[in-house]
């Protein structure tokens, strides 16, 4: 009998090796993995995240048509969908997305140091940052979003009412600027593409 045959250590390393080529071609994976493929993961984690948080494309697309339908009287909301979908492309929305729904999610947790703990908790006025970081969205299609942006900030149809709704304990205090600006986007969007096929 061959006294140097040990069947646990073996089979350790037939174990070892699997975990090299493994990582091997997980790495060459990653690094075959093309920019496109990349933003489309950005994209994907975006949309997840606000998933995740309540709001889905279609709430979004609510608020387009609900800001474009006295301008464009056949307005679909396959259009106003197709229009958030555009905008959701974006690497600056995937961005502000990521950024705003972690603050709110660290805040929700009470994970966040003083003063901004409780700034983000009481959505504190004087705070703007959640809207700063909105504007980084309304801009891509030109100043019209921004009047798209202030407008639906004020009525807070549809989503953003319940976004805005303190007494469910969850915090959304830059996510209700996120979406709402993300939908004056979409509209600046079709407002613009609107023009050109008229
Ligand atoms: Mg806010």
């Amino acid at each position: 009998m061959n006294t140097y045959f040990n069947p646990a250590k073996e089979q350790e390393k037939v174990v070892n090796i699997s975990y090299v080529l493994y990582k091997l071609v997980k790495k060459d994976w990653v690094k075959l993995m093309s920019d496109k493929e990349q933003i489309s993961q950005m994209e994907a984690k975006a949309r997840e995240r606000m998933k995740e948080r309540g709001v889905e494309v279609s709430d979004i697309a609510e608020l387009v048509f609900f800001l474009q339908k006295k301008y464009h009287p056949d307005l679909t909301m396959d259009e106003c969908t197709l229009n958030v979908n555009r905008v959701l492309a974006k690497r600056e929305v995937q961005n502000a997305i990521l950024t705003g729904i972690e603050l709110d999610v660290l805040a929700e947790q009470k994970k966040l140091s003083e003063p901004l703990q409780t700034m983000l908790e009481i959505d504190e006025s004087l705070y703007g940052v959640d809207e700063v970081l909105a504007f980084s969205i309304v801009n891509i299609y030109g100043s019209i979003g921004f009047t798209n942006y202030g407008y639906i900030d004020k009525e807070k149809p549809g989503i953003l009412g319940r976004l805005n709704d303190k007494s469910t304990g969850e915090c959304h205090t830059f996510l209700d600027d996120i979406v709402g600006a993300i939908s004056a986007a979409a509209s600046s969007r079709l407002a613009h593409r609107a023009r050109h096929t008229e």
